[in-house]
């Protein structure tokens, strides 16, 4: 079992520390990585996750597959059940990110988190961000994100900057958990 550790811990507000590369495919990087797989996809509204989240003070972050699937873009059917017997898209490993380019258009959106239940909040953040970073083979690569991926690649890489995004939000407020997306 996989907890997953709520704002008022110490670990949510450290600098995380960088994943030393030699470390990257090594047993015990392996096993961080897939608890935080495990946790994630244990919370049926999660969408990311970050390794202080799980109480690990590294640079990683995971991004869930299934906001790549077709019925989570168009909004339509349950993320669970059918859905999760289909082929999901792999969840994404970010070791080290970094994030190179952040749009100048900005765009509120409605964010929550695994580690401030039930709260919610708008956040300005960039509508299409690049970042650079390894995958679980140690291989760099880059990605972009454009809205909702956009908004994750911030909220995540705040996360291993000891941020969350309730310092960020406006509308704060309690909401129940089928409703929105958390990270
Ligand atoms: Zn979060």
């Amino acid at each position: 079992m996989v907890t997953i550790v709520q704002s008022e811990d110490p670990v949510l507000r450290e600098i995380a520390k960088e994943v030393p590369l030699s470390q990257i495919g090594k047993p015990k990087l392996k096993k961080i990585i897939a608890d935080m797989v495990v946790a994630l996809n244990g919370e049926s509204d999660g969408v990311a996750i970050a390794a202080p989240q799980i109480g690990v003070s590294l640079r990683i972050f995971v991004v869930s597959g299934k906001i790549f699937d077709e019925d989570f873009i168009r909004g339509q059917g349950s993320i669970e059940g059918d859905l999760y017997k289909k082929a999901r898209h792999k969840d994404l490993v970010f070791i080290n990110p970094i994030i190179k380019k952040l749009s100048k258009d900005k765009k509120l959106l409605s964010e929550g988190c695994l580690s401030v239940r039930p709260t919610y909040g708008k956040v300005r953040r960039a509508t299409r961000a690049t970042v650079e970073a390894y995958d679980e083979n140690g291989k760099k690569f880059t990605k972009d994100g454009v809205g909702l991926l956009a908004h994750i690649f911030q909220h995540e890489t705040d996360h291993l900057d000891g941020v969350l995004f309730i310092d960020k939000a406006r509308d704060l407020h309690d909401a129940p958990p089928e409703e929105e997306f958390k990270k």
